[in-house]
């Protein structure tokens, strides 16, 4: 089959195209042939090897499709079935080899691209806003880079709970696509100080949480956008890694609350996967969520994709098919 291998850690050039063998299930496993799979940042960091895998390896952490195979200690799913996971690395290839506890059915008459683009944002955006920070009506959020496949998804999530959203982009086209999501004020962050538009738009007050996934650029300004006592969730780090934090710092800015959350750590359970993928996919059948479906690049086009997603190209969600 073909895949997409990292040999060595390095640019997008070392996103290599190429035939591996096809994966057999494991026991607990099932083989699913990928009709799409998602693109996120995380993958960038698998690449430059700023979070560790040890190559070579296929990179890609969500994807969708129809199962071929399941091992043998494997109940509830049978080949033919659709199904879309996330955070199982691997799915850059036409076929991948997944837990099968990780599997979700696709609703019918879903299409397999909207599920695979909407399942590692989704359920990002997912315990972001329910579980790290349960936001409520009369809560302000800070959401940066908002037009982002991640920030698009909050931005959302966050006005489905009456909260309200100041989000931060790069460009106008970005701040609208932001606003239609729901964001009631785009700050252009390239142009505009953060901190002070924040402060003006809260009337002195500071937002009760922000969601931070630009990071280095970004991390020590929304710190002094939080209300006393408001939580800083730094879920990323586009611009960079944020380094070391002095916790004095929390005491003299408001006795914040800074958490590092990850994916991983909120959908560890199939109780907890059904809940979040349920909610995500019941929305966007729904149409309570929507999905700005970017670029859809060709499997051996991922090095493009990466370029462009690191370069700020992007909004919304970008997608690989095989
Ligand atoms: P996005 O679609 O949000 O792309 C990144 C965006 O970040 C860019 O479009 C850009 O928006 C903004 N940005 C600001 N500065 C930079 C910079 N120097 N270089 C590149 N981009 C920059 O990507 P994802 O939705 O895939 O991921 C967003 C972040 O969320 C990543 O850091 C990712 O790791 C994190 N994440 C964390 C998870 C977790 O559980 N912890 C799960 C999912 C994602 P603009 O042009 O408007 O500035």
């Amino acid at each position: 089959m073909k895949a997409i291998v990292v040999s060595e850690v390095g640019g997008p050039e070392k996103l290599q195209y190429t035939d591996v063998e096809r994966p057999r299930p494991g026991p607990k496993e099932a083989l699913v042939k990928i009709a799409a799979s998602g693109v996120n940042f995380i993958d960038i960091y698998f690449r430059t090897g700023l979070y560790k895998a040890d190559p070579p390896f296929t990179p890609g952490m969500e994807a969708a499709g129809i199962v071929e195979e399941v091992g043998s200690e494997v109940s509830g799913i049978k080949p033919g079935d659709r199904v879309a996971y996330a955070m199982a690395r691997g799915s850059y290839a036409e076929y991948a080899v997944v837990p099968a506890w990780q599997l979700v059915s696709v609703p019918g008459g879903m299409d397999l691209k909207i599920a695979a683009a909407s399942m590692l944002q989704g359920m990002t955006a997912h315990y972001l806003t329910h579980s790290t920070f349960p936001l409520k009506p009369g809560n302000t959020a800070l959401v940066h880079a908002a037009a982002g496949g991640a920030g698009l998804m909050i931005t959302q999530m966050a006005r489905m709970l009456g909260a309200r959203v100041i989000g931060t982009a790069s460009t106008g086209q970005k701040a609208q696509t932001a606003r239609e999501a729901g964001a009631a004020e785009v700050i252009l962050y390239t142009q505009q100080d953060f901190e002070t538009e924040v402060k003006r738009l809260t009337e002195g007050k500071g937002v009760d949480v922000v969601y931070d996934s630009v990071g280095a650029s970004t991390f020590h300004k929304s710190l002094n956008c939080l209300r006393p006592r408001g939580m800083m969730v730094s879920f990323g780090q586009a611009s960079g890694a944020v380094g070391p934090i002095d916790p004095l710092i929390l005491n003299q800015k408001g006795s914040l609350f800074l958490t590092r959350p990850t994916l991983a750590h909120h959908c560890a359970t199939r109780e907890e996967l059904m809940w979040r993928a349920g909610d995500v996919l019941g929305w966007l059948r729904s149409g309570k969520l929507t999905l700005h479906v970017d670029k859809t690049y060709k499997l051996a086009d991922a090095p493009r994709a990466h370029i462009d997603l690191a370069g700020r190209k992007t909004t919304g969600k970008l997608l690989l098919e095989p």
